[in-house]
């Protein structure tokens, strides 16, 4: 969308027309011979389209078409990097892409790969180690040692509860069915989030290896990857990563010839943000409406088609690759005590740098709204954070140098959820934010259940007579009235969490919600 291929291409012409050798993988020294690659997403949204030159690691921001020939002149025939392609900070300018504030502040272990190697070069993932976790789990451990090393990394899933994600494994494996199944929710659906997408596009095999490894561990021999169509390029790199496995001889039938078979199927959902839940995720699977059913039985126990399943997120999965090669010590020490490890966020809205990111676990957001995200846009006051997407809540000055892990986060109404952070300056309206978010969660609301089918609709109802300077005092009651009884009652986690951004700008925004009904008055 931003125009890389448009400077893929161009670059790639005028160097033919150069007359210098082109190749995909590079065999000569650089300037002999170029090799030009398409890789997954640098993270560097606001700062796209990006080019990346090797073996110097320079970054080049913004490029266009027109900028192809000085690139072609100075950095692949020369040895010196366009100085006003390069990214400027406070008059700074940073050749080395791991230099530039945005990079340095982030621990990038699951986006290690993201916009280093090609998605689609199974090559380059092996390379780079890949699939040395799966020979590991097949040939050098026992499926308790997996589960075990797991358990002690203190892995929790990434998609929202945070639950232990060892123990998930654990409860699959002591299962007595013979079939069970490993299932991937790539079915992203919170606005201003596109950490998962940006994993299966930018680093499929990553995740697709953490499968593999749940499978070995719980005795599960296929998987779904249930991924929304709304994500065509990720679909696509799946599909080519799996044939590219299964050709491998690393998916399918006796994998390495351990005995061991696991096949994996791309399931792709029509998008409906209630089929990330769980029970609603595996019913849309087997072909039935997406809706959550009442619980127990819990997916691991009763997951898909009646079977104990692993059911965990792209990130998760992606985790348990580089746990099971450097061990549990290692993942531990990075993160908090009881939220180790890394998380992917997806920083969007009034902040300069905006992107995807990768933090350790614990990082206040201070650190990455103002060191990694350069600050609120045109030097506005910073107001709030949206954090957890729609099911989440606002965070707010106060909370800046609070550390963003599970449970801190928990203590204070909101939720990691799958990692949206959207930024709010001082002219945003916290009504209005409240608004759009319950507007989604209202369109979303599969209407299974009568708190939430008709409850977050009064919410709306109330929430736009309010923005539109109708709403009256009692409004106010009555939203707080049916926040407490949506949460309480709603069948699944949509509703449950639906009123959240409600609750939080409430309490920290009181004063605009009166201001918008006093102003009536
Ligand atoms: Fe459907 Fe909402 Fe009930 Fe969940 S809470 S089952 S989304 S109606």
């Amino acid at each position: 969308a931003g125009g890389s291929l448009e400077i893929f291409e161009r670059l790639k012409q005028l160097t033919e027309e150069a007359g210098m050798p082109v190749s995909v993988e590079l065999k000569k020294e650089p300037h002999e011979e170029i090799a030009f690659k398409k890789s997954g997403c640098h993270g560097f949204c606001e700062m796209g389209p990006l080019l990346r030159i090797e073996p110097f690691g320079w970054l080049y921001v913004k490029v266009k078409p027109e900028d192809c020939e000085e690139i072609l002149e100075k950095s692949l025939k020369g040895d010196e990097p366009v100085e006003r392609l390069l990214f400027h900070q406070d008059g700074k300018a940073y050749a080395a892409e791991e230099e530039i504030p945005f990079y340095k502040k982030q621990t990038r272990i699951v986006l290690s790969n993201c916009g280093h190697t090609d998605a689609e070069a199974i090559e380059e993932y092996i390379a780079r180690g890949g699939y040395q976790a799966v020979a590991k789990a097949l040939f050098d451990m026992k499926t308790d040692d997996i589960v075990q090393e797991v358990m002690d990394s203190g892995l929790r899933g990434r998609g929202g509860g945070g639950f232990p994600t060892g123990r998930k494994l654990q409860q699959v494996a002591k299962q007595k069915e013979v079939r069970k199944f490993v299932v991937c929710n790539g079915d992203e659906g919170d606005p201003g989030a596109f950490m998962d997408r940006s994993i299966m596009e930018g680093d499929p095999h990553k995740m697709i290896e953490g499968m593999m490894i749940a499978g070995i561990a719980t005795g599960a021999h296929e998987g779904y990857i249930y991924v929304r169509a709304e994500y065509p390029l990720a679909v696509k790199r799946l599909q080519t990563a799996i044939a590219a496995a299964e050709k491998q001889g690393l998916l399918g039938d006796n994998i390495l010839d351990s005995g061991f078979d696991f096949t994996l199927r791309i399931n792709q959902g029509a998008g409906a943000f209630v089929c990330g839940e769980g029970s609603a995720l595996t019913a849309s699977i087997e072909g039935n409406r997406g809706m959550p059913r009442v619980k127990p039985p819990r997916t691991v126990e009763q997951g898909l088609f009646g079977k104990p399943t692993v059911l965990s997120n792209v990130e998760t999965y992606a985790n348990i690759p580089m746990i099971i090669l450097n061990g549990s010590d290692w993942f531990r020490s990075m993160g908090t005590e009881n939220s180790p490890g890394t998380k992917a966020f997806a920083l969007t809205g009034n902040v300069n740098n905006t992107g995807l990111i990768e933090v350790p676990m614990g990082t206040t957001l201070r650190e990455v709204i103002f060191d990694i995200g350069g600050g609120i846009k045109n030097g506005k006051k910073f107001k709030a954070v949206q954090i957890g997407g729609p099911s989440g809540g606002c965070m707010t000055e106060e909370h800046l140098d609070m550390p963003m892990d599970f449970d801190s986060l928990k203590k204070k109404g909101a939720m990691i959820g799958s990692g949206g952070l959207v930024v709010m300056d001082e002219d945003n309206c916290m009504v209005e934010v409240a608004r759009f978010f319950m507007n989604f969660t209202q369109n979303e609301s599969c209407g299974k259940c009568v708190p939430c089918r008709e409850g977050t609709l009064r919410m709306l109802e109330i929430l736009e007579r309010i923005v539109a300077g109708k709403g009256e005092r009692e409004d106010l009651d009555m939203l707080e009235e049916l926040a407490d009884m949506i949460s309480k009652t709603a069948l699944c986690g949509l509703g449950k969490t639906a009123p959240s951004p409600v609750i939080s700008t409430m309490k920290y925004f009181r004063d605009e919600y009166l201001a918008h009904v006093v102003d009536k008055k």
